[in-house]
């Protein structure tokens, strides 16, 4: 395992340019020794301390934070002063920091973006650098960067366009690739493609950091990106690309356009479709029934939905059903209700899903004549999983499968609760934001969360150790498999569908592992293959201990 700073400039910074670097940064770590080495002798206070001090002097300082958003702005501080402390702080409490470096709380960073902005993190690229992205690529200190998270910030979770605000959203979710994947820091680069916004309130915001200017579209946004990942592949030419929050205008059309091209995938679609497929796989063992046993129903056809609905097809795909009698036990109510073929304008994503039935305008309708076997909620319409429809679903199945995936909490379809309470406790329940464990006539389930942390850092760190030219819908798939296989009996007992968090790492190196097999056997696969690939994938991940200076 990686614990050294190997992937890091070995130049040894010495004195405060070392206190300085948070790559290197042990603090009040810095032994005697080291001390006088390296000219930190009266620098640092005369304790010696070890890591586990400092770990309990962040903790007990985090705990006297009085807001969620005053915590991120804390661990965004140690992250930019010590990174190996701030991720060991972040491994050793997950459950306690995810909600705190991505979302809900990141979430509220990015719409404080210019008020609570200290240091810069991440590259920004406008339309003014059309033509130069590559040096403005070139700018970044770190020359092995393997995973860039990209956004232009125009559908930042379920907050819309935040224009360049959007970064902490990029930041976040690498952070999340290091704590969960062990991808080093120092190979983590966030990127946003800052076009402008269409948020009259950010324009006219003095603190905002972005451009001020209406959204650059068509030929020219298309130019803009096209040149951006050009220039990713000249000068980071081993870097897997994550798109994430872009607006569905653009979403589906990239992923289209570039997956075959790069080694590139889009979280919101992809990983989403992943993980939650992965749920269903699981839920299946609840049920006793087969995915082709199921009718799928969706609120809200985006990019959330049309992913989930794309890797439902494709595991019914792969057990042999025609991807059209596939498609056929996925339906979608979106704002304006259900996605039938006499619809017009209906968008392109959603028209593969369209079917010859009579429209309905509601989700209650959509229901009655669907009867859907599981309701799927990626709407951010909150309490639109009602008493009726949840009550109705338990009276022809035994195990209705809610998942309630709208982010962040208040905007879920329906709360745990009201899952196991209006379907009398046989709700096969998940939500995108996690609740905490529900009391119901004597029993006590404890709900699982779709997150997609599950799956992105695991499915990055196999095309990253393989080297892989592409990142695929297979991929995903398999991905979705190795972490259902990984819900145990005792999770299915307490209702959870997914492994506790506290398994990340491990979840994360297994799907990595078939990941990268998968790449090493289509020959996607650039690296050489190893003898042990298991071992090869853990040697990868980076721990956060200090290196030493001695
Ligand atoms: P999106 O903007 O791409 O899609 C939202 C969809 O909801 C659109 O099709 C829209 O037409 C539909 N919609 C809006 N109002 C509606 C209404 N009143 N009735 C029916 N449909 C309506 O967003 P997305 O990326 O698909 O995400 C949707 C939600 O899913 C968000 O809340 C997001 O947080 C959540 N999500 C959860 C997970 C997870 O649990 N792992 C992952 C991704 C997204």
């Amino acid at each position: 395992m990686r614990s050294d700073s190997s992937v890091v400039d070995d130049r040894v910074q010495h004195g405060v340019r070392l206190l300085h670097d948070p790559l290197r940064n042990k603090g009040t770590a810095f032994t005697a020794e080291e001390r006088d080495a390296l000219g930190l002798r009266g620098l640092l206070p005369p304790a010696v301390q070890s890591m586990e001090t400092q770990v309990l002097r962040v903790m007990g300082n985090l705990a006297r934070k009085d807001s969620d958003l005053e915590r991120y702005i804390f661990l965004a501080g140690l992250q930019d002063r010590n990174e190996t402390l701030f991720y060991r702080v972040v491994m050793e409490h997950l459950p306690e920091m995810m909600p705190l470096i991505y979302t809900p709380t990141v979430g509220a960073a990015c719409q404080h973006f210019g008020q609570i902005f200290r240091r810069p993190r991440g590259l920004f690229v406008t339309a003014d650098d059309f033509g130069h992205v590559r040096s403005v690529l070139r700018n970044w200190p770190h020359r092995d960067v393997r995973i860039i998270v990209v956004t232009d910030g125009e559908r930042i979770l379920g907050l819309g366009d935040l224009g360049a605000n959007g970064m902490g959203i990029a930041v976040g979710k690498l952070a999340l690739y290091t704590a969960c994947a062990g991808i080093h820091p120092s190979q983590c680069l966030p990127v946003t493609i800052d076009v402008g916004t269409e948020n009259e309130n950010l324009r006219k915001d003095p603190l905002y950091v972005g451009t001020r200017r209406s959204r650059l579209r068509g030929e020219d946004y298309d130019a803009l990106v096209d040149e951006f990942l050009a220039a990713t592949r000249e000068v980071f030419p081993r870097a897997v690309v994550q798109l994430e929050d872009f607006a569905n205008i653009n979403a589906f059309r990239l992923l289209r356009k570039y997956n075959e091209q790069y080694s590139l995938f889009d979280d919101d679609i992809q990983g989403t479709g992943s993980v939650v497929l992965a749920g269903l796989l699981a839920a299946m063992r609840v049920t006793g029934n087969s995915l082709s046993d199921n009718r799928f129903l969706f609120l809200g056809a985006g990019e959330a939905g049309i992913g989930i609905a794309d890797l439902i097809v494709a595991s019914l795909v792969s057990d042999g059903m025609d991807a059209e009698e596939a498609r056929r036990r996925c339906f979608f109510v979106d704002s304006t209700g259900l996605v039938v073929n006499s619809r017009e304008n209906l968008a392109e994503h959603k028209r593969p899903f369209a079917h010859d039935i009579e429209f309905v305008s509601t989700l209650e309708e959509a229901a009655e004549v669907i009867r859907p076997t599981a309701v799927i909620g990626v709407s951010g319409v909150p309490g639109s999983f009602t008493e009726k429809l949840l009550r109705e679903m338990a009276e022809h199945h035994p195990h209705p499968i809610v998942f309630a995936l709208s982010n962040p909490t208040a905007k879920s379809e329906c709360t745990a609760s009201q899952a196991y309470e209006w379907t009398g406790g046989r709700a096969i329940f998940a939500s995108g934001s996690p609740f905490p464990p529900v009391d119901y006539q004597g029993k006590t389930f404890v709900p699982g969360q779709a997150n997609n942390a599950y799956i992105f850092p695991g499915v990055g760190l196999g095309a990253i150790v393989s080297n892989s030219n592409r990142v695929t819908d297979e991929m995903f798939f398999i991905a979705a498999r190795e972490l259902a296989s990984m819900v145990s009996e005792h999770d299915l007992g307490l209702g959870r569908l997914f492994p506790s968090l506290s398994r990340i790492r491990e979840v994360s190196a297994r799907i990595a592992v078939s990941v990268a097999a998968h790449a090493f056997e289509r020959g996607y696969a650039q690296a050489a293959e190893p003898d042990d690939l298991v071992q090869t994938v853990q040697d990868f991940m980076f721990v956060p201990e200090y290196a030493s200076f001695a």
